[in-house]
């Protein structure tokens, strides 16, 4: 399970830096985005250092399955999943992206809009 010790989120995973983790497994962990965009906004990484979707491997493909699993439990732990969600990885710079550890965002507990871009 590799690390760096300059990530953020690779710290989060470890217990180095707290947060309020919400799901996790040996491959995966969740916990609240710090500037929520809607009432429920949880990211979902893998406890490996995967820069970006675009550095996954053929190795990492049920990874991210689970990762979406996660997303599924944790929208239904928090209520959500009946009237829906969204879930986004944002990829490099032009997609967005602002951490460069893979992650997934599960936005929900509002109307979201319909634009995505
Ligand atoms: P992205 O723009 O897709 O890379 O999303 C990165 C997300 O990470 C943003 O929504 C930030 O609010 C969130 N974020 C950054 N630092 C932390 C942190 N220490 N704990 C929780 N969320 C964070
Ligand atoms: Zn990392």
């Amino acid at each position: 399970m590799e690390e760096r010790s300059d990530c953020i989120f690779c710290q989060i995973a470890d217990g180095k830096i707290k947060s309020n983790i919400l799901y996790q497994d040996n491959e995966v962990v969740a916990f609240p985005d710090i500037n929520p965009l809607a009432p429920v906004h949880i990211l979902i990484i893998p406890r490996e250092h995967i820069t970006s979707l675009a550095e996954m491997s053929e190795k990492d493909v049920l990874l991210i399955g689970g990762m979406a699993k996660a997303a599924n439990q944790l929208a239904k732990s928090k209520g959500i999943a009946e009237n829906g969600y969204r879930l986004v990885i944002n990829c490099g710079r032009e997609g967005g992206q602002g951490v460069a550890h893979l992650h997934m965002h599960l936005l929900g507990g509002r109307q979201l809009g319909s634009k995505l871009g």
